[in-house]
Formats: C-alpha cells, sequence, structure tokens
C-alpha cells in the first residue's frame, strides 16, 4: 500500500524530543513515526503504533502477582486452574490479587465472565480486572470444598497446608464472601472432594464447620461478620 504520513509541526517535534530526552520510552514509537520517518509506509507505521499501543497497555495493565511456584493449566475439575510447579510450604505466599476497587454495583454491572473473578475485599468492595484483557494468570485459581489454600488479608493467598508439585491451588470462595440478608446459591460445585457442599451460597459463612475449618484464613472482613454473630 503506498499510504504515507507526513508531519511537520515543530511544537509537537519539540515537545515529543523532549519527552524522549527525559526518557519516556512510552512515547518512542510516536517519536520514530514523526521524527525519523515523517515519509513511512503504513505497515511500519501499524507495527510502530501497535508495539507503542501494547507497551500502554502493559503499563495500564491492572497486575496480580504470582509465585513462580504455580503456572495456569487445564484443569481435569475444572477446565483452567491454577497449579503448584514445586512443593510449597505451609504458609507461603502463592499470589497477591490486584485490580480495580470497585463496590458491589460496580462489579454487577460488569459481564459475567469478568465480574465473577473480582474478590470480594469488604462487605460491599471488590478488586479485580474490569475487562477481559485485564484478566491474567492469577486469575483462575478455582474454588474447591477440600481446599490447600486460603487469604490472609484481603488480597493474598496463602498455602494452607504443605502443597505438593502437580497439586492444583484452591480455596473455597467463602473465605471472600460474607454476603447478609436471603440465602442464594452462588453456584454449584463438583470439586469431588468427599465433603463436597454441591450449591455454594452467599451464606456458608455462617456455617461453624468452616468457621472452624478456615480460622485464620479468612478474609478480615468476613472473620469480623462472623464474629460479630457471637
Ligand atoms: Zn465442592
Amino acid at each position: 500500500m503506498l499510504f504515507k504520513v507526513r508531519v511537520n509541526h515543530d511544537v509537537e517535534r519539540d515537545y515529543i524530543k523532549r519527552k524522549i530526552n527525559d526518557r519516556l520510552d512510552i512515547l518512542r514509537p510516536i517519536y520514530e513515526v514523526i521524527v525519523l520517518k515523517s515519509s513511512c509506509p503504513l505497515p511500519q507505521i501499524i507495527r510502530l503504533f501497535t508495539s507503542w499501543y501494547n507497551t500502554v497497555m502493559k503499563r495500564a495493565k491492572v497486575n496480580n502477582w504470582l509465585s513462580t511456584k504455580v503456572e495456569p493449566q487445564e484443569s481435569e475439575k475444572h477446565g483452567r486452574g491454577v497449579f503448584a510447579v514445586s512443593d510449597i510450604q505451609k504458609d507461603e505466599v502463592i499470589a497477591v490479587f490486584g485490580g480495580h476497587v470497585m463496590t458491589r454495583e460496580e462489579r454487577n454491572r460488569l459481564p459475567e465472565n469478568v465480574g465473577c473473578l473480582a474478590l470480594g475485599i469488604d462487605d460491599d468492595l471488590f478488586i479485580g480486572p474490569m475487562t477481559l484483557e485485564e484478566t491474567d494468570d492469577a486469575d483462575w485459581f478455582n474454588h474447591s470444598c477440600y481446599p490447600n489454600a486460603g487469604l490472609w488479608g484481603q488480597i493474598m493467598l496463602v498455602a494452607m497446608s504443605e502443597i505438593n508439585k502437580g497439586e492444583e491451588v484452591t480455596f473455597d470462595y467463602c473465605m471472600s464472601c460474607s454476603q447478609k440478608g436471603q440465602e442464594r446459591i452462588l453456584f454449584t460445585c463438583d470439586c469431588k472432594s468427599p465433603n463436597c457442599r454441591k450449591k455454594i451460597t452467599n451464606q456458608d459463612w455462617k456455617r461453624p464447620d468452616l468457621q472452624k475449618k478456615y480460622k485464620g484464613y479468612f478474609s478480615p472482613f468476613v472473620q469480623r461478620n462472623i464474629d460479630n454473630l457471637k
């Protein structure tokens, strides 16, 4: 294609040069188009702008942190999950969840396949991605009724027991859910553990057996609500 661009604007050029001098790499591809390649074929422009866009998106992306001891793999039980690729010690940090902090209402407005990835961090607050593009490997930890990981604080996932290489890392979603009001089934579970609850509800945090089993591994707001029941 013979499409070409010509950009000759002194003010913009000087401004961009200054930014480049400030070592803002983010503007380098634009600088290349405007300053170095004032006449340049379209495919090259597309490549440069794609590179620029990816750089911007990478910087703008909200990231989770994931231990190098785990990685996403296909899960027999769940389709996709996060698995240990090395042995993990009890209480070792496996992931730290990041993202946008949003209210329940904002979370509910997201597409279901994105909203379901948000983690509860307080009664009406969640943290997580707001678009599919913002998801990453740490968004795929599955629920299990017999989990090997739990929460420390609102956003840190740690091993509740030793986890062997090859095991799927899971946590019980009731650790970060303590809705009040009417009981509602959140999803049906087929985790295949002998104690599978089958129907996971928004009221599971009220169960004394789970309160005992996960003590120390509930998100603080859930623990606060449990303490307030007494
Ligand atoms: Zn289950």
